[in-house]
């Protein structure tokens, strides 16, 4: 089967990778979508999340990363998928996915499998990598390392 991770992946962090290595073993075909909503500001433009999200998924043989800016659900039927993936850190974010899960199940027949984030990734979120790059701190520990050397090469055009 093939499966949906939809994200703003701004950026891609390490709690990302992992929920994306994990589902990738469900999965024919995972595609991670990066999402572009026009309501969102986001702090990386759409292309850089990509470009982040491939560098940083690049080993995993079963990974496809593109954009997408409309419904998840569409995407989904667009590649031939029939679940969604998303990860869970804590009750907020179930409260806020359980919304979005059954909104999308609503929708369409397509339903949505939760992995539980792995215990020492539970405080990584993107919010706090995005402060950490404000004032140029160290991101080891929370994206990966070709996510870093990414930033740091661009950081310098
Ligand atoms: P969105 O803007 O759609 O919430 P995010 O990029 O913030 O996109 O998150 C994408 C998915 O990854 C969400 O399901 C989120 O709960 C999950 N996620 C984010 N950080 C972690 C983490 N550290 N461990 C597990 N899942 C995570």
């Amino acid at each position: 089967m093939n499966i949906v991770f939809p994200g703003s992946f701004d950026p891609m962090t390490i709690g990302h990778v992992d929920i994306i290595k994990r589902g990738a073993k469900l999965a024919q075909t995972l595609y991670v979508a990066v999402m572009d909503n026009s309501q969102k500001n986001y702090f990386f433009p759409k292309e850089a999340r990509v470009e982040m999200a491939k560098e940083a998924l690049k080993d995993i043989k079963n990974v496809v990363v593109e954009s997408s800016s409309g419904l998840t659900v569409d995407y989904c039927k667009s590649v031939g998928a029939s679940y969604i993936l998303r990860g869970l850190r804590n009750t907020t974010d179930y409260l806020y996915e359980n919304d979005i899960a059954v909104a999308n199940r609503k929708l369409s027949e397509i339903d949505t499998l939760f992995l539980l984030s792995a215990g020492d990734q539970t405080y990584i979120s993107a919010s706090i990598v995005r402060e950490l790059i404000t004032f140029d701190a160290d991101l080891s520990g929370f994206v990966p390392d070709n996510v870093i050397q990414w930033i740091e090469k661009n950081k310098q055009k």
